[in-house]
């Protein structure tokens, strides 16, 4: 069936995820016209559950805070990481650095949260369509100016704008159509994880808290608590290392569950429910962040190994950030890539203190514990770091984590697409 011409909107978003629908929101605050197009009919599974303090800010900016504060997510008032041996740290409570009461955040369960952020962005007035799937791009010139889509019956049509934000998340779509992805060179692991109903939690201010445990050659659980007595629980460790002698990963998980102490106790009254999950692909940022009239955002950008949690969170705060930069645009009337300059230096200053954070994390040599006996002022650094306070220098914190760890170099990517130095991913449409 031929396309449908549609009616121009200043602003396309691909993808109702955490970045798209922040995006789509703060520009429909702006009096933009956003149009929002999502493959799924949600409410859709999503991993990515345990979020970060200052998620705070993006969910209080887009009027999310009351539905969050009134919701059954458990809070989360800390991060406790348990040794090899089964040994509890104490915890790392949020508070006891920072009195605010965004220093208690929230596991959500994915698809509620999400549905409401995508019901939040429809009652800002942005045009939400579900289970329409972004199939090109619709380009004049080079630049991209729109998108084609299907609905799920079949329907094909065209939409114009012009600015499209990609926040497609791990589909990636302009990364994949234009061979933009760049792995991060170390951080190559994989994740095997499920959901056990029923299993322990611990008491008081520590029930809602992310567990990061142990496993031999750097590997870690995660233990996350959700609501209705679930609790989410996955691996992440090097291909290598769980592949060795089964490929089954429900057998993988079984034999790592016994191989920490502190996991297999808390795992024992339990009932494991629904299905295993694998995923590779882990660490990757797109070779450039903007095109002429596109700006990509959250995991369409880049993916960090969450073993901080920090994915929403820069979903989030990426969204933001993408539509003060396209809505700047828009009033110079000038989508050209060059706009996005300042959007994609904030949003990799960012990624990259994180970034050396999980390099230092996986390093040997590291532990959180001697960094902060050798440098006890760099607790408050640190603690900015694992909130995520990321926009500030971090120059001292890890000047002092270079002693314990190898921090790599930043990454040379992310910056706009300017000049045509090579097809942007409009000219494959
Ligand atoms: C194993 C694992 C564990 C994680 N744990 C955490 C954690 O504990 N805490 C945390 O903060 N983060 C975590 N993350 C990261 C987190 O899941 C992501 O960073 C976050 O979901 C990114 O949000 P997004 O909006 O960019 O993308 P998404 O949430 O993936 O949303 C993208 C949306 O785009 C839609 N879409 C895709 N292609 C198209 C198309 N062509 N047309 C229309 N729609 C399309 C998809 O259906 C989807 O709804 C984890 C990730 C992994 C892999």
């Amino acid at each position: 069936m031929p396309p449908h011409p549609h009616q121009a909107y200043d602003a396309i978003v691909i993808g109702g995820g955490p970045a798209g629908s922040t995006a789509a929101t703060v520009l429909a605050q702006r009096g933009r016209r956003v149009l929002l197009l999502e493959k799924e009919k949600f409410p859709r599974y999503h991993i990515g559950e345990s979020l970060m303090p200052h998620c705070y800010f993006p969910l209080q900016r887009i009027g999310m805070l009351d539905w969050m504060k009134a919701s059954h997510f458990p809070r989360k008032y800390s991060v406790q990481f348990v040794g090899r041996s089964g040994k509890v740290s104490q915890p790392f409570y949020f508070f006891e650095h920072w009195d605010h009461e965004a220093a208690c955040t929230w596991q959500v369960r994915r698809s509620e949260f999400d549905q409401a952020l995508l019901e939040n962005a429809r009652r800002h007035g942005v045009a939400v369509k579900e289970e329409t799937l972004v199939t090109g791009f619709r380009t004049a010139n080079g630049v991209v100016v729109g998108v084609q889509a299907r609905e799920r019956k079949g329907l094909a049509h065209d939409f114009h704008a012009p600015v499209t934000i990609d926040a497609s998340g791990r589909d990636a779509f302009a990364i994949a159509r234009a061979g933009w992805r760049q792995r991060d060179p170390e951080l190559n692991k994989i994740a095997i994880w499920t959901y056990y109903q029923d299993a322990l939690r611990d008491p008081g201010l520590d029930e809602g808290a992310t567990t990061v445990a142990y496993l031999p050659q750097k590997g870690w659980f995660w233990y996350i608590p959700l609501p209705d007595a679930l609790v989410s629980v996955g691996i992440v460790a090097e291909k290598e290392y769980l592949y060795r002698d089964a490929r089954d990963p429900a057998a993988i998980f079984h034999r790592e569950v016994r191989k920490n102490p502190w996991i297999e106790q808390h795992l024992a009254p339990g009932r494991q429910v629904g299905r295993f999950w694998v995923t590779g692909e882990y660490s990757y940022r797109s070779r450039y962040c903007a095109a002429d009239g596109l700006v990509l955002t959250g995991d369409a950008f880049a993916f960090l190994d969450p073993v901080f949690s920090s994915g929403v969170f820069l979903a989030l705060r990426g969204g933001e950030l993408a539509a003060d930069a396209v809505d700047r645009a828009l009033a110079a009337g000038d989508a050209a890539a060059c706009r996005f300059a300042g959007y994609g230096r904030e949003l990799r200053q960012g990624m990259e203190a994180m970034r050396k954070l999980v390099y230092a994390f996986y390093d040997e040599q590291f532990h959180f514990r001697r960094l902060i006996d050798r440098f006890p002022h760099l607790r408050g650094d640190l603690t900015e770091c694992l909130i995520g306070n990321l926009f500030r220098d971090f120059g001292a914190l890890f000047a002092g984590v270079s002693e314990f760890a190898r921090l790599p170099e930043p990454l040379p990517y992310g910056t706009p697409l300017i000049g045509a130095a090579e097809p942007c991913p409009a000219s494959t449409s």
